[in-house]
């Protein structure tokens, strides 16, 4: 039986650990049970919000609404040809099953992007990335909802306008479809990227470059890296790195030998928003039951108790404190609900 719940607390639904309530939760496995939550809502007049695992939103009111968790699982395989396999997966399958389940068949493509949290559901949302690799890279459809008229729709590549930590249901389709499925690519023979901070030494370490090897590797400096949001509440990172024209990032370069930007295309360049953070001394400090992690000055975190309005009023301070004395304005990665 289909069971919308009442009334619910959400801690346990956002690796914040914010504590707010929904007034109705719906965790939906099949498209069936999405359209009904959507009818649901519409009938009893109620907005929708969509979560997964919650590793990417940040809660500052309690949801008057119908929380939508799209939970449809599996990992089917569509195709294969000479070079790659395709795969549609369900969107409450987790990210990190999907990427051990590509490492442990030597599907390459996905091993940089191990141990990211989250649902299989969202991973075209932000276009997830990590060490030089991005989900753009492997996508090759969306299957998805739209909200208002309960039509499937369905999105190639280039309809979902990839951009860095970006897309279009980022954009002028947040909060109008549900993704269902996510159509993946992956590489029969693997073509490694290796070539971004000390994953190369890393995986020389384990043994043979291979993609469990990447997958090993990427996990290890993650776990030494990034704080568990199952001991310390966060969203991974809090910002995005900023792109800046050639100029800013020259003059920058003039007075601080230690920046060190990555040029995007002719006259930009992308910069680290945990340097920026960090030369301002935010790095490790704390403001009440919050604060900057102190290994990643890109991580805001919960010592427990803070409420999302709080960890909102640290991140402003942030990005207020970054454009009084770089000129630079931050942009949140994290979505703020
Ligand atoms: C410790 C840590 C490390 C992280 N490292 C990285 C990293 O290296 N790279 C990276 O890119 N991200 C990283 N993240 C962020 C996060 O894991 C990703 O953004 C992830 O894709 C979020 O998945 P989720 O299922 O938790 O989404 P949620 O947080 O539940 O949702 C995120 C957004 O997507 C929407 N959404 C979710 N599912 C659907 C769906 N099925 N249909 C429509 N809309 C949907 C939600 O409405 C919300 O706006 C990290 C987070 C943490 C906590």
């Amino acid at each position: 039986m289909f069971v919308i719940k009442k009334d619910i607390s959400l801690k346990p639904y956002n690796t914040f650990g914010i504590d707010v309530t929904a007034s109705y939760y719906a965790k939906a496995n099949t498209v069936e049970k999405i359209l009904y939550a959507i009818n649901f809502a519409s009938y009893n007049k109620l907005p929708i919000f969509v979560i997964g695992g919650g590793s990417n939103v940040l809660f500052t009111r309690n949801i008057e609404g119908v929380v939508v968790n799209p939970a449809i699982q599996g990992i089917q395989q569509q195709s294969d040809d000479e070079n790659s396999y395709v795969f549609r997966v369900g969107s409450g399958v987790v990210w990190d099953k999907f990427a051990e389940f590509a490492a442990e068949n030597n599907m390459g493509g996905i091993e940089n992007l191990s141990y990211i949290p989250g649902l299989v559901g969202a991973s075209p949302i932000q276009n997830i990335g990590a060490y030089g690799v991005e989900a753009k890279d492997v996508i090759s459809k969306v299957e998805a909802i739209d909200i208002s008229s309960r039509k499937l729709v369905e999105f190639n590549a280039s309809e979902c306008r990839f951009g860095y930590r970006d897309s279009i249901f980022k954009q002028e389709l947040k909060g109008k479809i549900i993704i269902t499925h996510v159509w993946f690519k992956l590489s029969k023979k693997p073509h490694f990227v290796l070539d971004y901070g000390n994953l190369t030494g890393e995986v020389e370490k384990l043994g043979e470059v291979s993609v469990k090897n990447v997958r090993k590797a990427v996990i290890g400096i993650r776990k030494s890296k990034l704080p568990d949001p199952a001991q310390l509440g966060n969203a991974g990172s809090f910002f995005k790195n900023p792109i800046v024209d050639s100029d800013t990032y020259l003059s920058l370069k003039s007075n601080h030998a230690d920046l060190n930007g990555f040029q995007v295309s002719e006259s930009f360049y992308k910069i680290p928003a945990g340097w920026l953070i960090e030369k301002l001394g935010w790095k490790g400090k704390r403001v009440g039951k919050c604060g900057v992690h102190q290994n990643q000055a890109l991580v805001i975190v919960n010592y427990g108790g803070a409420t999302g309005n709080e960890i909102l009023e640290l991140a402003s301070s942030i990005e207020q404190s970054v454009k009084e004395q770089f000129g630079i304005a931050l942009e949140r990665e994290v979505n703020v609900l």
